[in-house]
């Protein structure tokens, strides 16, 4: 029979965080697979769990994989830990629970600390509907779509930073979202000097013209209001003229008088104007 992967978060800061059935899962299994396996002995000592550790990264994703999935089938049972946090946000765990699952590999998810829930229920903003965007990307292209999709969210972001890319995140967030846009800065979170402190992106901007970023960060970003949504949309929209907008619908063999409801919807205005407009 084959083994059990079990992810299991560990502290984002607080060793306190830990739970007790993390704590017997990580004594009970055969391997443990680390992000960083030097990382990751410091919890070992510090819980006295002596295990034998194995290294799985983003730069070995796919061929380790591999190795643990074969280890699984012959009845072994694993722990995935990531740096620290919940194992499969924003580190390479999904990778391997989509291949154990191709592979019928049981796989358990044990609940636990993850940084991304400890800042949106720390930021003070709406909690109802929110998306995780993790890292922007890095590449210049797909940022700018990223954050171009971001503008007309409407549900709270929460995204991860790294310090030294901070200043330049929020002159990229204030460009794309606007100075007004309301964002809780999170940092150190568990840890002794935890900061949750509200802002407007401009705001944030002047706050680190005085002082460097250090830390660890999640940024929780407000999302704009359905209404400001739909305003906005209809704004993009009249950057092109009427004749482009209904050549993209015709374009996809829409008949035109279809195409000209969908164009007075996504302008906000009546058929008639695009009918006499386009005459
Ligand atoms: N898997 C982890 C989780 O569940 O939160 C996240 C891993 S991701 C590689 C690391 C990022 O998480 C950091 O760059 C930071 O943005 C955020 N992070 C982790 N611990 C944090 C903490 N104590 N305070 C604030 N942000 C933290």
């Amino acid at each position: 029979m084959a083994g059990t992967l079990y992810l299991c978060p560990t502290p984002i800061g607080n060793l306190g965080d830990i739970t007790d059935r993390v704590l017997s899962t990580l004594n009970e299994v055969d391997l443990i697979a680390a992000e960083d396996t030097r990382n990751s002995m410091k919890l070992m000592n510090a819980f006295d769990i002596h295990v034998p550790m194995t290294s799985y990264h983003e730069f070995n994703k796919i061929d380790k994989a591999y190795t643990l999935i074969e280890k699984l089938r012959e009845g072994k049972n694993i722990a995935l830990i990531s740096d620290a946090g919940t194992p499969g946000i924003s580190d390479p765990g999904e990778v391997l629970v989509k291949m154990c699952q191709e592979e019928g590999i049981p796989v358990t998810s044990l609940p636990g600390p993850c940084a991304c829930i400890v800042a949106l229920t720390l930021s003070g903003m709406s909690t109802r509907r929110f998306c995780f965007e993790g890292f922007l990307p890095q590449e210049k292209n797909e940022k700018k779509d990223v954050l171009e999709e971001l503008k007309n969210e409407s549900r709270t972001i929460v995204m991860y930073e790294a310090p030294h890319r901070l200043k330049e995140t929020l002159k990229e967030l204030r460009n794309a979202l606007g100075e007004d846009r309301k964002i809780t800065i999170c940092r150190e979170l568990t840890k002794k000097f935890e900061e949750a402190i509200p802002l407007t992106l401009q705001g944030a901007i002047d706050y680190y013209e005085q002082k460097d970023p250090r830390g660890e960060y999640v940024l929780v970003l407000e999302g704009i209001s359905i209404k400001d949504k739909k305003e906005s949309i209809r704004k993009d929209w009249q950057e092109i003229s009427l004749e482009d907008h209904m050549e993209i619908y015709t374009s996809q063999g829409i008949d035109k008088k279809e195409a000209m409801k969908m164009v007075a919807k996504d302008r906000g205005i009546s058929k008639r104007d695009v009918y006499q407009a386009l005459l």
